[in-house]
């Protein structure tokens, strides 16, 4: 797998977007789709406003492939009110509950990306129950709490494809840095022996199926 492509520009600045992805992450993102494109398409668990669909989208778009973006859209623990990572911009006051879909459709039709990301509305976990397709990137950013990452770990790790990426968000070796989960099923990711590293970037980490 070659981490070294060229990349398609943004369509849209990834600024302009709400969210929580290091330019520099989204990038490698964007490299590891192009390169697994021909081993299935690529699929997201977490895309809040919709960044890491702008680069990992754009990528599939370039490569001929195609995102599915899962997201329930109604916030993580840490984004919900009196919580760190609460923006009361995103509360559906009917709703009582936080919702990002709006923000996303917005995100992928400004994008010219309404063809190419499928958004998916929905618990990760019930999806992954009645998924059946190898997919070339699998891209963990969703929950964070200890259930919820252990689950996507469990239910999506196997989907991915020899030769596909499986790519994690919010790896912190240093406890000072975050939170625990996402470093644990990077661990047990490698402890598989189904997974060798291919980079890391930030908190972002990229293993290979082998
Ligand atoms: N990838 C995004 C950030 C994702 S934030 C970016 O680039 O900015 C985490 C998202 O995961 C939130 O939007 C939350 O609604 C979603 N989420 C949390 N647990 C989930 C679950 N079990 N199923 C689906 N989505 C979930
Ligand atoms: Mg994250």
């Amino acid at each position: 797998m070659s981490l070294s492509v060229d990349l398609p520009p943004l369509p849209i600045p990834a600024e302009r977007v709400k969210g929580f992805l290091d330019p520099a992450e989204g990038e490698a993102l964007a490299r590891a789709a192009i390169a697994t494109a021909p081993l299935g398409p690529a699929l997201e668990i977490g895309t809040y406003c919709g960044r890491s669909a702008l680069y990992i989208g754009t990528a599939c778009k370039a490569a001929g492939s195609v995102l599915f973006a899962v997201d329930h859209h109604r916030g993580s623990e840490e984004n919900q009110p009196g919580w760190e990572w609460h923006d009361a911009s995103l509360w559906d006051a009917e709703a009582g509950a936080m919702d990002t879909l709006p923000h996303l459709r917005r995100t992928l039709r400004l994008a010219r990306l309404e063809e190419t990301v499928i958004p998916v509305v929905g618990r990760s976990a019930t999806l992954a129950r009645h998924w059946g397709r190898p997919l070339g990137l699998v891209f963990i950013d969703g929950g964070h709490g200890r259930e919820e990452a252990h689950t996507d770990y469990r239910a999506w790790a196997r989907h991915v494809a020899e030769g596909g990426v499986l790519a994690i968000h919010d790896v912190f070796p240093d406890p000072a840095d975050g939170g625990r989960p996402p470093y644990e099923i990077y661990g047990l990711a490698l402890a598989s022996g189904l997974f060798v590293e291919r980079g890391a970037v930030k908190s972002l980490r990229l293993l290979e199926r082998i």
